[in-house]
């Protein structure tokens, strides 16, 4: 694939179309501000079409055996990791991530979770339950059938694998939608599909808005699950639409992620997982530890050095490997993240650092904003809405039990970090705290076997892991007289 050229349209059947409208969508270059090509806008009819092709391929691809859908995902992994540099500038011309990341993060990891789901395809075992004597009960787990995914546009490429990587492996096709804003990873991966020979149909493709194409895969009665990552707002309308055909929904929403720093935490350490935690991808990451909740005797040293810290990240173009932080993926997004400064200022919050477009010739064109530390109090937005931007809210605590307070304080709970030397308190906090992931001394780590997820307004169900391949299958109980 030469970088110049880039997938633009449909994939529904095994055939790249154009919708049905016509109509397109720009894709603008983050760092650039340029439009780099128009991509298809799918309608409603185009997701019937293709939720009509996935509905088609289903039987076939379920009575494949396991061991043979796992084949296919393994060689589609291992043509991605030949791609690596090119799905990597693709990467990061579309979203803004600066190339090192895609490099050593996006790319390894979409392929890490394709190998993982292609060789737990034949692994998927079902159960034998101890019943009524002269009976035998056995379960076995069975694929839904047409699987609807919706992926937001912080992580395309990544995202991709999450959601088809377990439907695939488990035996359903799949309707895809990645976002209106970063379609482009998505769409070479439905070419790479096709090059390893998935059957027609197994993968479907539809670009567009999410009122329309999305709307339409929200409601679509042929569709018997959505895993839906995004924000909450529109996870509650998912849910709404879904209750027609009572679909199975997967929900992977936002989160305000609290990042505990005690006493006794080792403080480089500390001080370089929380700057990882908030300003990597420019901190547009559901589990951005976007709140440092720190002990009061230690945080005007800890903020020393992260000040320090986040002053010296390089920001630039994302295509330059010396670039750690680029810009945010959208101008709209932009101007969202630059809103929270006022909105900090406005509530009595102090700027430790940043809050505004960096400035510079070379970074103009660019929806940058500079690695941002506030300080404000808990009960203050900016320490309880996502910002999901490189912006960080400090809050200071005397005992654990106002740590604790803070932390579960809002109505998220996706991930949590806790940095402290004393295993009592870390496992105590880990108990304690309200979220689906709880880090230790660590921050942001992410495996395709360990559940990814939230509780609370972060939304429900699993992926990844043993808990992706029950999400996407449904048990079936058979009773034999014997
Ligand atoms: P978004 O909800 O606006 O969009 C996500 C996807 O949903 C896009 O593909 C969009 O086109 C589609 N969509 C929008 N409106 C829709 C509708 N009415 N019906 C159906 N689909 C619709 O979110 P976003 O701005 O793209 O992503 C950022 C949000 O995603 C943040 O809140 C972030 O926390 C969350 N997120 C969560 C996770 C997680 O795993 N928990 C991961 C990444 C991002």
């Amino acid at each position: 694939m030469s970088t110049a050229t880039y997938q633009t349209k449909l994939l529904i059947g095994g055939q790249w179309v154009d919708s049905v409208s016509g109509e397109t969508i720009p894709v603008t270059n983050p760092y650039t501000g340029q439009t780099i090509c128009n991509i298809a806008a799918a309608q409603a009819a185009d997701v019937d079409l293709a939720v009509e092709a996935a509905a088609r391929a289903a039987p076939g691809w379920a009575a494949l055996p396991a061991h043979e859908r796992g084949r296919l995902l393994l060689k589609l992994a291992d043509k991605i990791e030949a791609e690596t540099q090119n799905l990597a500038r693709l990467e990061a011309t579309d979203t803004g991530h600066p190339i090192r990341d895609c490099l050593s993060l996006d790319v390894p990891r979409t392929v890490l979770c394709f190998r993982y789901f292609g060789g737990m395809a034949d692994k998927l075992e079902g159960s034998v339950i101890p019943v009524d004597a002269g009976f035998l009960n056995y379960v076995q787990r069975e694929p839904i059938g047409v699987v609807g995914a919706i992926v937001p546009w912080n992580f395309p490429l990544m995202f991709t694998s999450w959601k088809m990587g377990p439907a695939l492996a488990a035996g359903n096709t799949v309707v895809i939608k990645p976002s209106e804003i970063t379609p482009l990873s998505t769409l070479r991966i439905g070419e790479l599909i096709q090059e390893v020979g998935f059957p027609d149909g197994v993968v479907n493709i539809v670009t567009g808005y999410g009122h329309t194409a999305g709307t339409r895969i929200a409601e679509h009665p042929g569709i018997g699950k959505i895993s839906f990552t995004g924000s909450t707002a529109t996870g509650r309308r998912i849910v709404e639409m879904s209750a027609g055909n009572l679909k199975k929904v997967q929900l992977e929403l936002g989160g305000k992620g609290p990042n505990i720093i005690f006493p006794d935490a080792n403080m480089p350490a500390a001080v370089g997982g929380s700057a990882f935690a908030i300003f990597h991808n420019q901190g547009q990451a559901c589990i951005a530890g976007s709140r440092i909740i720190i002990h009061e005797d230690i945080a005007e040293e800890f903020l020393e050095r992260f000040v320090a810290l986040a002053k010296s990240i390089r920001l630039g173009d994302p295509l330059d490997p010396e670039t750690e932080m680029g810009p945010l993926t959208s101008k709209v997004h932009q101007e969202r993240v630059l809103a929270f400064v006022e909105v900090t200022r406005e509530q009595g919050g102090t700027i430790l650092t940043g809050g505004k477009h960096p400035g510079g010739d070379d970074l103009a064109n660019g929806y940058f904003v500079e690695p941002t530390i506030v300080r404000a109090k808990a009960s203050d937005r900016v320490a309880r809405e996502e910002v999901f931007g490189p912006f960080v809210t400090v809050l200071t605590f005397k005992t654990d039990e106002e740590a604790l307070e803070i932390a579960n304080g809002t109505d998220y709970g996706l991930g949590a970090g806790l940095w402290t030397q004393d295993l009592t308190r870390a496992h105590r906090f880990a108990k304690n705290i309200y979220a689906g992931m709880v880090w230790i001394n660590c921050y942001k780590r992410v495996h395709p076997g360990s559940p990814f997820g939230g509780v609370g307004m972060s939304g429900y169900g699993r992926e990844m892991g043993f808990e992706a391949m029950r999400e996407y299958t449904q048990p079936k109980s058979v009773w034999v007289n014997v």
